[in-house]
């Protein structure tokens, strides 16, 4: 029986069609994009989480009653942990809370100090005091820190988003998140609450703590003459940042005489590892120290440098126009103006913020994987900055 012509081709298409799904699904994964990732974890010689690690050298200061609450707590210095935070994200700060609270702040007793651009329930103040020893404090920014400034053209802002959303940059239509970047890259500091303040460790909602730290590390940064301690060390997304190198360069040309003698610059312009982030970054390698964990001192952010840096970026609009983190901007001021000497990897707190962790080699820790960088996708391993901070700064 003869079968029209039309079912014939219609029958053919099908049958292509067939096998085309069917070498879809079964094709090799791109050997190219498989193999960069993995040359890129290789390039790491070895992790160094993988090495048993103990409490940091240098001078110690351990828990004694001299950090007992209260006005007995002699021994604590001007410090504080710090949190800013939404009423909505009460559980995930309790979450966070516990675990700092358990590894480390029932030894010493610093003051914890919570922000907010809006009053904090009564039910969050009632809670997360109940969680720690030692004294609380909630405070509210003032509208002049977060606001969006003056010199922001909105018609401008909404335009820039949808570029940026079409590059698949999160957050870039949240305009709380840009203003969120804008405060902690340079404007935290100067809350009046803080005036008297000159060390900090950062504390997100939702973050862990897996070691138990038996020094003060307030103390350890003061007598070992450090200003920035980080866990994770990060590539960041270049279409979040295009304009934020270049108008680096532009403020160092004002401003040669800021750059320190020992500064990061290999770390902050390498473009071996991974050439695109530094050709789209416009000559940043995107390398940063992932802020959502920080202890650092703020002299360094008060200084006039950090400041007239910060000014210059803030002016530019781009915390808006484009979605400028404050990672990148901590780390480029600090990789510039710092000497990198005084930044310290605190290899021995255990961390993790979703996706990534840092879990050292310690009996000291418990509920992370040695060594496990994330327990996300594997592509994900290609975010990890650290082997650059280790090849041109230091482990130690
Ligand atoms: P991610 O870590 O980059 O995904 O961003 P998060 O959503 O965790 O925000 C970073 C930090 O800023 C967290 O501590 C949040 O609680 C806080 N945060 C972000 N946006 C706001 C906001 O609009 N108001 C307040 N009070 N806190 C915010
Ligand atoms: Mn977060």
């Amino acid at each position: 029986m003869a079968i029209a012509r039309p079912v014939r081709v219609l029958g053919l298409a099908a049958v292509v069609m067939w096998f085309f799904f069917i070498w879809q699904i079964l094709k090799p994964t791109s050997p190219s994009s498989k193999n960069k990732a993995k040359e890129i974890i290789k390039s790491f010689e070895r992790d160094p989480n993988l090495d048993p690690t103990g409490e940091p050298e240098g001078i110690l200061v351990h828990a004694s009653e001299e950090y007992a609450p209260g006005p007995a707590g002699t021994a604590r210095i001007n410090a504080t942990l710090l949190a800013l935070v939404r009423n909505e994200e009460l559980e995930d700060m309790l979450s966070s809370m516990r675990d700092l609270e358990r590894t480390w702040n029932h030894k010493f007793n610093y003051p914890w100090t919570f922000f907010n651009d809006k009053p904090f329930t009564e039910e969050f103040k009632k809670k997360t005091s109940a969680l720690t020893k030692a004294e609380c404090r909630y405070e509210l920014i003032p509208k002049e820190h977060w606001e969006v400034p003056s010199w922001i053209n909105m018609d401008l802002y909404k335009e820039s988003t949808e570029i940026l959303k079409e590059k698949k940059v999160q957050y870039a239509d949240m305009i709380s998140y840009h203003q969120m970047c804008r405060w902690n890259s340079g404007l935290f500091y100067h809350h009046p609450a803080l005036a008297n303040t000159q060390y900090y460790w950062r504390v997100e909602p939702k973050v862990h703590f897996f070691c138990d730290v038996d020094y003060d590390v307030f103390r350890y940064m003061q007598d070992n003459n450090k200003t920035y301690g980080f866990t994770i060390n990060l590539y960041d997304s270049p279409d979040s940042i295009p304009s934020l190198w270049p108008e680096t360069l532009k403020f160092v040309a004002e401003h040669p005489e800021y750059v320190h003698d020992n500064n990061a610059m290999d770390w902050l312009t390498d473009k071996v590892r991974r050439p695109d982030h530094n050709k789209k970054a416009n000559g940043y390698s995107t390398c940063h120290f992932w802020s959502n964990f920080e202890i650092a001192d703020m002299s360094f952010w008060r200084s006039k440098p950090y400041e007239d840096y910060f000014n210059h970026l803030d002016r530019t609009g781009n915390f808006f126009y484009e979605r400028w983190g404050d990672a990148p901007v901590h780390s480029i001021g600090l990789g510039l103006f710092e000497d990198k000497s005084r930044i310290h990897w605190f290899r021995d707190i255990g961390y993790q913020h979703i996706p990534f962790f840092n879990c050292p080699n310690s009996p000291k820790c418990k509920g992370c994987v040695t060594g496990r960088f994330t327990d996300g996708e594997s592509f994900l391993y290609r975010e990890d900055c650290r082997p650059n901070w280790f090849k041109f700064v230091s482990q130690g």
